[in-house]
């Protein structure tokens, strides 16, 4: 047994419960939790904005170290440190073919069905990885090795947030050496956005957010203006750039909103990368004029198009030789009773990044 938060239905409180565990199968392995950090998607599954089966442990973000491997499990062994990746890619199904894996048709098939049980009832493993508990049990290929000098703490954030931020950057928009960034929303994604940016050489990172506190963070980062959310950003954003508006922006948020801003503060040309996950409810509009004369690009970006074979381990090494500050990213700690308090805090905009000790 081992102690895990349980959501029963959408819009419930977690419970605290026993986790009936079993030992990993074929091509499974069996991980103590280091930590896990607490996505805006947990908070979307846990309203039911996402769909999700249920009873479910939530928690997608973890790293931690490995406790028993299942047969023909070759990849890594008991005591191995090692990321959960909470969608891996199958390697075989036509997404992954085209070398797209971040679309691939099976990589969330595990959080359909159920891994535990809690008083003798079925339980889902949150997006296929369950890491709001002591002890989670996921693919061998959900596992991914994490080299000494970086915490699991930190290590844990790469799973989803940094992962998704820097491979925005990186592999979705490919921001080049020089080039304006906008970003809007500095949650934890946003901020792995700005460190991204940093990193791949921006000129400008031009960041925005309704949070003095989380502005001032993004600062120290490696932002080089900050503009309160609530003003007339395309207006603000060409004053920062020779009147023409940004190379690239980041809407990091995921309203209507703040994807029709962060596109109108775009230069002709530019490119818009919608990072946040936004509802079915709500709808942009644009003008065919303006989609002609201005000649932007508006693009969606899933998990940072990011494979995570190849990227999990850069960006592992880009933060183990200093090039990437995850410790930064993280504004509190709270255990397994603590969620429902940083659900709270994520919905009001408190903090950057929350994780989960277990
Ligand atoms: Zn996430
Ligand atoms: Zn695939």
């Amino acid at each position: 047994m081992v102690r895990a938060a349980v959501l029963s239905a959408p819009g419930e409180s977690l419970r605290v419960a026993e986790l009936d565990l079993p030992e990993p199968g074929p091509g499974q392995v069996r991980v103590r939790i280091a930590a896990t950090g607490v996505c805006h998607s947990d908070l979307s599954l846990a309203r039911g904005t996402l769909r999700q089966a249920m009873p479910v442990v939530l928690g997608h973000e973890s790293a931690g170290t490995v406790v028993s491997v299942g047969e023909g499990v070759a990849s890594c062994a008991p005591g191995d440190r090692v990321v959960l990746c909470w969608a891996p890619p199958d390697g075989t199904c036509w997404y992954c073919l085209q070398g797209e894996p971040w679309l691939c048709e099976t990589s969330s098939s595990a959080a359909g069905t159920p891994y535990a049980t809690v008083e003798g009832q079925d339980v889902y493993p949150g997006l296929s990885t369950g890491g709001f508990a002591e002890e989670t049990v996921v693919s061998e290929r959900a596992v991914l090795a994490v080299p000494d000098a970086v915490p699991l703490e930190h290590a844990a954030l790469v799973g989803c947030a940094v992962m998704t931020g820097v491979g925005a950057v990186l592999n979705t928009a490919q921001v080049r050496a020089g080039q304006s960034v906008l970003v809007v929303g500095l949650g934890g994604v946003g901020l792995s956005v700005v460190q991204g940016a940093v990193l791949a050489g921006a000129g400008k990172v031009i960041v925005v957010d309704r949070s003095p506190e989380k502005l001032a963070l993004a600062m120290s980062m490696g932002g080089t203006d900050a503009l309160e959310a609530g003003g007339e950003l395309a207006k603000q954003v060409r004053g920062l750039t020779e009147r023409r508006g940004a190379d690239h922006a980041f809407d990091c948020v995921g309203l209507a909103d703040t994807i029709r801003s962060s596109w109108s503060a775009t230069r002709r040309g530019g490119m818009t990368t919608v990072v946040g996950i936004g509802g079915k409810d709500s709808q942009v509009s644009f003008s065919p004029l303006e989609l002609f004369h201005f000649a932007r690009t508006l693009q969606g970006c899933v998990y940072g198009s990011t494979n995570p074979l190849v990227d999990i381990p850069k960006v592992l090494t880009h933060a183990a030789e200093g090039r990437l500050d995850l410790g930064a990213l993280i504004s509190g700690t709270v255990g397994l009773d603590g969620i429902d308090g940083a659900f709270a805090d994520m919905a009001a905009g408190r903090g950057a990044r929350t994780i989960v000790v277990p």
